[in-house]
């Protein structure tokens, strides 16, 4: 590679586009993110295509974030084919779909199975989404007795349910409740809305006591929120046509 090498007019980062500028006045790399959620990489004279392509793939977190903090991310959404080889998220690892001739949804040797009748009845959707509140009624009380523990707050129950645009939510009734599309995320980030959600049982309002709260149990806690953010913003929510970027955990 010569460092005479043309740039690209554009670089491509996972679902991110670039519009490389050379900038004969610049020292170093650097990012620009527009109104409108276009993104400019400023290159010195002489900068290698891959090294900017490199730099420019260690800095997504922070445009994520930027987009996000613009609300830009809403129209990221994946749209998902039901149909073998597609991949979803489950406790933040991607999962190959396959249809086959089953009765019911399944992970078998990492897959999801999926029944070829949900996808030939044309409610695939549905049955997934039914899988997932199940999966998180097996998984999320394990999980969340460390932190009721931890935190010394315990609900009166706990249940999967869809809840629009909002990750958990704490009842009148005592039950913390949350989102299905949840199950989606890593675990380290479903810790943080359960976490998040308990702190409602002392602080009904995001006072600075229900946050104080928050980080006697979870000290990094902002840097998952903001990741949440930016994850949440890429999940699949079923039939709703949004994302969760415009928000965090209620
Ligand atoms: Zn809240």
């Amino acid at each position: 590679m010569s460092a005479t090498e043309a740039l690209p007019d554009t670089i491509l980062i996972g679902e991110l586009q670039f519009e490389v500028r050379e900038s004969p006045r610049r020292a170093t790399v650097g990012i620009t993110v527009d109104r409108d959620g276009s993104l400019q990489l400023h290159a010195p004279p002489g900068c290698a295509p891959d090294a900017l392509a490199a730099w420019a793939h260690s800095k997504r977190m922070w445009v994520y974030r930027k987009l996000a903090d613009k609300d830009l991310l809403l129209s990221a959404k994946p749209d998902k084919e039901f149909a073998t080889g597609e991949g979803f998220s489950y406790l933040g690892r991607s999962h190959r779909l396959l249809v086959a001739d089953i009765e019911a949804v399944r992970m078998d040797r990492g897959r999801i199975v999926i029944p070829r009748r949900e996808v030939t009845s044309g409610h695939p959707g549905a049955a997934l989404m039914r899988w997932y509140m199940a999966r998180g009624r097996q998984w999320l009380p394990g999980r969340l007795e460390r932190w009721t523990a931890r935190m010394g707050l315990n609900p009166a129950g706990l249940d999967v349910r869809d809840l629009g645009y909002r990750w958990g939510s704490f009842g009148a009734n005592g039950r913390l409740n949350i989102h299905w599309a949840a199950l989606q995320l890593a675990p380290s980030l479903i810790d943080y809305v359960l976490v998040h959600e308990l702190a409602h049982i002392v602080h009904r309002q995001h006072t600075s006591a229900f946050w104080a709260t928050v980080e006697r149990a979870m000290p990094e806690y902002e840097r998952r929120k903001s990741d949440l953010t930016v994850e949440g913003a890429r999940l699949w929510l079923g039939s709703r046509g949004q994302a969760f970027a415009a928000f965090a955990a209620a």
